[in-house]
């Protein structure tokens, strides 16, 4: 057990599948405390249920992050549960792709209201008692669409492009309170993010692109790492891809 995880107490957007699960299972696995939050609540139950069976601590709280006060309940209630707040992974994501000639104006709106405004809300939730502890670790998940811009994915690109320029300036903040931030980019994972596409020519493409999608625990372990860098290390960017992948 990694001693930077054991008893961490550890706030994950999204956790009800994909990337979110799969890091809320590694970490549990290695001793943290986790506080899970997405909109699907048999799912995040069950989830938490599965790790308390296994001995952790875990807890289930039913989260729409792109309401503000639903996101500062959740990381209110680890607080009030285990008496701080260690680490949020700002994890909760859509990426509905589509060309913009669809004029798919409200899966736009839907994607910055969750990819950027959700993860605002984590950041807001949590600087008031980071920055009272004097420690804390913020976990913001981007994408290669954070680094890449094509054809379909415009609206996603700009979104996770946001959240690294939000992670930057945040970064340069919170130095005087010792906390830690950083971007996690992946390519494709094998999760069900390609699900939140509805224009079918796209969403044969991104099937077709998705052939090649690694495990999410690729993910998991990015954030174990970042972690378990002695507390004056702070790892700000991490971008991995399949190997095959070319984009
Ligand atoms: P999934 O679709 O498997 O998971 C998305 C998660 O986000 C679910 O738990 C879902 O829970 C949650 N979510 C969606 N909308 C909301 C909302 N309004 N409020 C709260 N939770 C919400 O996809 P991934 O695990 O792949 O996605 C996780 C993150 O990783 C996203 O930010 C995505 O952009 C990013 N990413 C993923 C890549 C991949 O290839 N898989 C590549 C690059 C980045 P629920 O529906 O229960 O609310």
């Amino acid at each position: 057990m990694t001693q930077a995880i054991k008893d961490k107490v550890i706030v994950i957007t999204g956790a009800s599948s994909g990337l979110g699960e799969a890091t809320a299972r590694l970490l549990s696995a290695q001793g943290a405390i986790v506080v899970l939050g997405a909109r699907r609540v048999e799912r995040l139950q069950a989830l938490a249920d599965e790790l308390t069976g296994s001995g952790s601590k875990a807890l289930a709280v039913t989260t729409d992050v792109t309401h503000c006060d639903q996101v500062k309940k959740l990381v209110d209630a680890a607080v009030q549960t285990y008496g701080r707040i260690d680490v949020i992974i700002n994890n909760a994501g859509l990426m509905p792709q589509s060309p913009l000639d669809r004029l798919k104006v409200d899966e736009w709106n839907r994607t910055i209201d969750v990819n950027i405004k959700g993860v605002l809300y984590g950041i807001a939730a949590v600087l008031p008692y980071m920055q009272q502890q004097k420690a804390g670790h913020i976990i913001n998940v981007s994408s290669v669409a954070g680094h890449k811009v094509g054809p379909s994915f415009a609206v996603y690109a700009a979104t996770k492009h946001a959240i690294r320029a939000l992670s930057e300036g945040l970064r340069q903040e919170v130095k005087p309170y010792n906390i830690r931030t950083t971007v996690i980019s992946p390519g494709a994972v094998a999760t069900e993010l390609p699900d939140s596409v509805t224009d079918p020519d796209t969403a044969e493409k991104v099937r077709k692109a998705y052939e090649i999608a690694i495990p999410a625990d690729s993910f998991a372990r990015a954030v174990v790492y970042a972690m378990s860098q002695p507390q004056d290390v702070d790892v700000n960017e991490i971008l991995f891809r399949p190997t095959r992948q070319e984009l």
